[in-house]
């Protein structure tokens, strides 16, 4: 039988990919594999390109280089303008996040294939994958990304923006947009620009914050406290950390003044069922709607066939009930069973699921692979 993979990662994106990186630093020596029947941050290129985004919301530290100057000093070499940065927080442009990312990431072996079931077999992990292959490891990362897309009760039959064959296309019917956060701002104002009437639906008055979440959690005057507290209390500190359905300042200031100028309709409403071309809402009212797409994110709780989904039955494993697992220091389900993203907010904070979260993943992963390699060595 071949031999084991030391590390094999399941997901190619951002977390995936900046894993792989920090673990092959730490120790050039091991095997470090990822599987995704993607190529490597498509998922993440897909997504940006249906909101239209084209800056990131996060500032100019979160990104995916090797070092913390790494973005600094890229801009510098690069020749990159003031156009690539954004605000007071330099908020770097996708194209120089990507290209970034593109330049300092290592190439890893990459296993096209989608990994299927996850199961133990004594002190290693075994991930069969679609086309049949058994692939043993000593550590399994999943890094699967975000999971399921949300579509709230009633609104089954709509098309999701991050569906993975969404596509805006040309200007035919009116479109309604769902969704007060910034994928729905963002959507809309893509609309708009390539020539549709569009509407944007929102529960809330659009709300502006600069960051998805508290900034002190991006070290250690919000992390320190967060981890100082019982596990079962971090659950509300992440919610009252997360700042869900905000818009940074440059999309508040775009939408708000394309709703002034009637360029985009807004509706203020909590629609509660889609059917035959028309959207019922809750205060009774039943709007014509040929075309609605959501921009109602991704379900906290991972689906019970996905691959996280599996290792929490195959472990006895938990979630809060908010789709953060429980698990250790080292972000492990069980031994050799890594669990990265938003499910492993309980270690890593509000940010776990963004490009901050996963340069902690690959430092406390890579802190495990050194601490390893350190105890294998001869005395
Ligand atoms: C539009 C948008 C903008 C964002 N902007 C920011 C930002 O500005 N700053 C920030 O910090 N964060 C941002 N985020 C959040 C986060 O950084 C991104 O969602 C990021 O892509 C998450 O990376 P990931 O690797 O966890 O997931 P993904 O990019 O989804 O990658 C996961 C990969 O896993 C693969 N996979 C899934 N299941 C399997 C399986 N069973 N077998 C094999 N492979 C599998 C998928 O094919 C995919 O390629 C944004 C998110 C979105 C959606």
């Amino acid at each position: 039988m071949a031999r084991p993979h030391d590390w094999l990662i399941i997901g190619a994106g951002p977390q995936g990919r900046f894993i792989g990186s920090a673990l092959a630093a730490a120790d050039p020596s091991l095997s470090i594999t990822l599987v995704d029947p993607e190529a490597p941050m498509q998922a993440w290129r897909r997504r940006a390109a249906a909101t239209g985004m084209t800056f990131l919301r996060s500032s100019n530290a979160h990104h995916l280089g090797r070092h913390r100057r790494s973005l600094h000093d890229f801009i510098a070499a690069g020749g990159y303008d003031r156009r690539h940065t954004l605000g007071y927080y330099r908020r770097p442009s996708l194209a120089l996040f990507n290209a970034l990312a593109e330049a300092e990431l290592a190439c890893l072996e990459h296993i096209r294939q989608q990994a299927e079931q996850l199961t133990r077999d004594g002190k290693r992990w075994q991930v069969q994958l679609a086309d049949g292959q058994r692939l043993a490891a000593c550590h399994v990362v999943l890094a699967s990304g975000p999971g399921a897309v949300y579509r709230p009760p009633g609104l089954a039959a709509c098309e999701h923006v991050f569906d993975r064959e969404f596509k805006l296309g040309k200007p035919k019917q009116p479109t309604i947009v769902v969704g007060g956060g910034i994928t729905g701002a963002q959507l809309a104002l893509r609309a708009r620009d390539e020539g549709h009437r569009v509407a944007w639906l929102t529960r809330r008055a659009p709300e502006p914050a600069d960051f998805d979440s508290e900034p002190r959690y991006a070290g250690p005057l919000g992390m320190r406290p967060f981890l100082a507290a019982g596990v079962n209390e971090r659950t509300a500190l992440l919610a009252a950390a997360r700042r869900p359905g905000t818009l940074p300042p440059d999309i508040h200031s775009q939408i708000t003044a394309a709703l002034a100028a009637g360029d985009i309709d807004w509706i203020q409403a909590t629609p509660v069922a889609y059917r035959r071309s028309e959207l019922h809402l809750a205060d009774g009212r039943v709007l014509d709607a040929p075309r609605v797409i959501l921009a109602t994110g991704f379900a906290a709780e991972p689906a019970p066939s996905s691959l996280l989904g599996q290792a929490l039955e195959a472990t006895g494993g938990q979630t809060d009930g908010y789709g953060h697992a429980l698990i250790d220091s080292d972000l492990q389900l069980a031994s050799g069973l890594h669990v990265t993203g938003r499910p492993a907010s309980l270690q890593l904070g509000p940010m776990a699921g963004n490009i901050k979260g996963a340069r902690w993943a690959g430092e406390r992963l890579a802190a495990l692979a050194r601490a390893e390699g350190d105890t294998k060595k001869p005395a």
